[in-house]
């Protein structure tokens, strides 16, 4: 395989999750995932036969054609880390040759040493997709936090269990957002009851961050912002 599987690239446009919240950047989708949440807002990023093929060279020229000022660059999926290894580093040193920022965003199922050249790495595990021995190799890099996004009670519990276990590891919660039944009125209600939950739980009140979901708020659930 000599082509990288790409979903979408698009950009520029603000990273809307996580530490990084409302940076410019431009996205690198790549197509497969490894998990089949209920809940993704993705589900089209899930095959890996599907997207387009692109060598790392095509894919840094489809993000400079984009836009070519902007230096961040946030790889998400589906799940990056299911892509070939090799076509993986080949693309992360051609940015970083080209003075690129790079933000990876996996749910941590799968780890490769490549990730170790990313600038921040958000890592959200879900109950469904928990691996303890890969959340441990996450949990040594300096530039990895991990997000929880919170739908229910395992979500809470799964924070909990991450703040106990990687106390020096930076923890986001984020508020779930249900594709076709949520609107930005709705999650900043959602928002405001997670805060006010998370500040009453004796076990949470060592969170990093309570964020909403900025883009959504912002756009609504649109694709490609
Ligand atoms: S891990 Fe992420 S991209 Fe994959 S199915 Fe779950 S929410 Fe969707």
């Amino acid at each position: 395989m000599n082509c990288l599987q790409v979903c979408e690239v698009f950009g520029p446009t603000i990273q809307g999750e996580g530490l990084q919240i409302g940076q410019p950047t431009m996205f690198v989708r790549f197509q497969g995932c490894d998990s089949r949440c209920s809940w993704c807002d993705s589900p089209y990023s899930w095959s890996i036969d599907q997207g387009f093929s692109a060598t790392p060279k095509e894919l840094l020229t489809h993000i400079k054609n984009l836009n070519a000022n902007i230096k961040r660059v946030t790889l998400t999926g589906g799940n990056p880390l299911i892509q070939n290894t090799a076509l993986m580093d080949e693309f992360i040193t051609l940015l970083k040759t080209q003075g690129y920022s790079i933000a990876l965003e996996t749910q941590g199922t799968l780890y490769n040493d490549w990730v170790t050249a990313c600038d921040k790495i958000a890592v959200s595990p879900k109950p469904n997709t928990y691996n303890q021995e890969n959340l441990d190799k996450f949990s040594t890099l300096h530039s990895v936090f991990f997000k929880v996004v919170i739908f229910g009670q395992p979500d809470i519990k799964l924070a909990e269990e991450l703040l106990r276990k990687y106390p020096n590891t930076p923890l986001v919660l984020q508020v779930g957002n249900i594709i076709g039944a949520d609107t930005p009125q709705t999650l900043m209600q959602k928002y405001s009851k997670l805060v006010e939950e998370t500040l009453n739980n004796q076990a949470l009140q060592q969170v990093t961050a309570i964020l909403p979901q900025l883009h959504v708020l912002a756009y609504g659930n649109k694709r490609g912002i």
